[in-house]
């Protein structure tokens, strides 16, 4: 619920409130409401209950959050950015739409440098690539692991952009600290509820990915788990549920992105690559994600997708990816938006 204290009061009326809050067992934070003191409170929901029933100084006012996610709602934040901080910093959630492109696997320095020029000269601010790959066969390629790491470090360093690479066991995440701005939490780990809490206590922006099954309700509750540990700078990132077709490999939900536009603060992303599992589909899905509002789109592009280790069918030529940049910016401009095509001056770095 949301407290809002009367305009006359003091810090220390504030703060006498939230120790008592405190004492109940649930927690607040204050948000930045010009002129009155605001108190975003949240826990467990009988307690939150009971508390809403506590006899506040008059003229409080005390509004319910029905949602279970309640930190991931549009009235816990003020605006939507989330900051990457680094090596160039990215703004995401702003008014420019942003393109992270690169193969779904590292599979080796050359074709990693190559791929991340060209995209980068195509206007992608950020690198995916995946060192450790979630794969439904266990004899499928499986990522190069901590090698893919250095590799990604290496290109971040030479070329500037941001790297978003998958984690999928609490237990990589020191190893990925020094060369990864961007963990990415893949469909497959969206309810890992401890490799979530990890998250969620490292100061490192994160991608959570939609569980395939999943519903919005529940994607909003796992970024809740780790937002709720400290760690605000969540992006979500619609990819296409399971559903009952099988010309595409996911059906994108589009409906989700403007509903979680409307839900929650956090960004959103879309993967057309994923949704649509064959690359001639790709652009399709990434003008209507772009149309229907998204904060960022994540595609996979390969410098030769018929020898690509994994995702081939879905990877875009870097050739493809620049064409299909050139279609997004009309799009872009038809909603109000832009293509975060500049490369970003350095700005304050926010934790
Ligand atoms: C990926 O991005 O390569 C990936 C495995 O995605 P998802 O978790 O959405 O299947
Ligand atoms: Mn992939």
């Amino acid at each position: 619920m949301l407290i809002t204290l009367p305009s006359a009061s003091t810090e220390a009326e504030c703060d006498a409130l939230r120790e008592r809050l405190d004492a109940m067992g649930l927690q607040t934070r204050a948000l930045c409401a010009p002129g009155r003191q605001t108190l975003l409170c949240y826990g467990d929901p009988q307690a939150v209950k009971r508390a809403s029933l506590l006899p506040f100084a008059p003229g409080t006012t005390v509004t319910p959050i029905p949602q279970p996610y309640v930190l991931c709602t549009r009235q816990a934040a003020p605006g939507r950015a989330v900051i990457i901080p680094g090596p160039t910093p990215v703004v995401v959630g702003g008014r420019e739409i942003v393109l992270a492109a690169g193969p779904c696997s590292v599979e080796g320095l050359p074709m990693l440098r190559a791929t991340a020029a060209a995209v980068g000269q195509a206007g992608a601010a950020m690198l995916r690539g995946g060192a450790f790959k979630p794969r439904t066969s266990p004899y499928a390629f499986s990522g190069l692991g901590e090698e893919a790491l250095e590799m990604l470090g290496e290109v971040r360093r030479e070329t500037g952009l941001a790297v978003v690479t998958e984690v999928m066991d609490a237990r990589q995440i020191e190893a990925m600290i020094p060369h990864v701005d961007v963990f990415q939490v893949g469909a497959r780990n969206m309810q890992n509820f401890s490799l979530l809490a990890e998250l969620g206590r490292i100061r490192r922006p994160v991608l959570l990915k939609r569980g395939a099954s999943a519903t919005v309700e529940e994607l909003l509750l796992s970024a809740e788990h780790i937002v709720s540990r400290g760690n605000d700078a969540v992006i979500l990132c619609e990819r296409g549920v399971r559903a009952h077709e099988t010309l595409t490999r996911n059906t994108l939900d589009i409906g989700a992105v403007a509903a979680l536009k409307k839900e929650t603060h956090l960004p959103v992303f879309v993967d057309p690559s994923h949704a649509a599992g064959r690359a001639d589909l790709v652009p399709a899905l990434a003008l209507a994600a772009v149309a229907a509002g998204c904060d960022g789109l994540i595609i996979e592009v390969h410098p030769s997708p018929a020898d690509a280790l994994s995702d081939g069918d879905q990877s875009l030529t870097p050739e493809a990816f620049a064409a299909l940049v050139d279609q997004l910016a009309p799009v872009a401009a038809a909603v109000g938006r832009s293509l975060a095509t500049q490369v970003a001056q350095p700005v304050a770095r926010v934790a």
